[in-house]
């Protein structure tokens, strides 16, 4: 009777294994479809000078619009892209669509920054500082108005070549934030050999500052230790006035969040923030 059960439960888990096997499999070749049809979107949500809460850029979020299952956000299919061989086209698209937009802004006398989100795969192969720069060549943008958010754990990858790597992206005039900081695997001493222009304070920390006084903590003594270091510091995840106020009154520059603006389309960003009258403060 024990043996019926156990060999049933191995059966149970073969087929779950196998049934998410499947799932990946149509996954991927969908979303190889979404490449050929052009599925994909780019959203821009806003980020801004906290003191008064004018505009210094934007941060640009992957979508997929699905035939049928409508907007799809990146948590549910970044991570097969990432680990598929659809990556490193992804990541191109996501970085030229970004930096014509960022040129189409700047053409029209905004300048906003564009940040964007590297993908593991963007490391591994080839040469990023030499794509980086041709696409700068290409779109006539201006370096600075370009961003790269790295997540910490591209530091798992090989250390040396990451940091020259970034080192000569930097030197296009490109900046660099560490993404979600403080969810990863940095140790403090990687501020200190990373050549960093930012930190992005993850949302997790900043959605009880309020309420908890160990995020408050946390939150203070990065925004206090970027200051330091001569870093940029950027609050994510703010959904309401008080949460900025207090940012503010920690010293944080910068933030981005609902309270401000959702992750949206370019043109639905140009109508709310870029109108006549309303151009961005020079984040140049
Ligand atoms: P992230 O880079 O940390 O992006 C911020 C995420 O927080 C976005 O989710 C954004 O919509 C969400 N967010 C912003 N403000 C608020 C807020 O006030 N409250 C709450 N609850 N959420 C807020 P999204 O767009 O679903 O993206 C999730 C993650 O997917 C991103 O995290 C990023 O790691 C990844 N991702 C998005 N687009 C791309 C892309 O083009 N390439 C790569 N490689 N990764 C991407
Ligand atoms: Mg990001
Ligand atoms: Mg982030
Ligand atoms: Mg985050």
């Amino acid at each position: 009777r024990a043996k019926a059960t156990r060999r049933g439960s191995h059966v149970i888990f073969e087929s779950a294994i196998r049934q998410e096997l499947e799932n990946r499999l149509t996954l991927e070749s969908e979303l190889a479809l979404a490449v050929e049809r052009g599925e994909f979107e780019l959203f821009y949500q806003p980020q801004v000078r906290l003191i008064d809460g004018g505009l210094v850029g934007a941060e640009a979020l992957i979508r997929w619009r699905h035939p049928v299952r409508g907007y799809v956000s990146p948590g549910e299919f970044m991570p097969v892209v990432n680990t598929s061989a659809l990556s490193e086209r992804i990541a191109n698209w996501v970085m030229e669509t970004a930096c014509r937009q960022a040129r189409a802004w700047e053409l029209s006398g905004n300048n906003v920054r564009v940040a964007i989100n590297l993908s593991p795969s963007q490391l591994q192969s080839g040469d990023l500082a030499h794509s980086v720069a041709a696409l700068l060549d290409a779109t006539g943008l201006t370096p600075s108005l370009l961003e790269i958010e790295v997540t910490e754990d591209i530091l798992l990858h090989d250390e040396r070549r990451v940091l020259a790597m970034f080192k000569r992206i930097q030197e296009l005039g490109v900046r660099v934030l560490f993404d979600d900081f403080g969810t990863g695997y940095a140790s403090l001493s990687y501020l200190k050999k990373f050549p960093l222009d930012g930190l992005k304070i993850d949302r997790s920390f900043v959605f009880g500052l309020l309420a908890n006084s160990d995020d408050a903590a946390i939150v203070g003594s990065t925004i206090g230790l970027s200051k330091q270091l001569g870093l940029t510091v950027v609050a994510e995840g703010i959904e309401d006035e008080a949460t900025a106020d207090f940012l503010v009154s920690m010293g944080c520059e910068e933030g981005q969040g609902y309270f401000f603006g959702r992750p949206m389309p370019a043109e639905a960003f140009d109508r709310q923030f870029l109108a006549a009258g309303h151009k961005a403060a020079s984040a140049a």
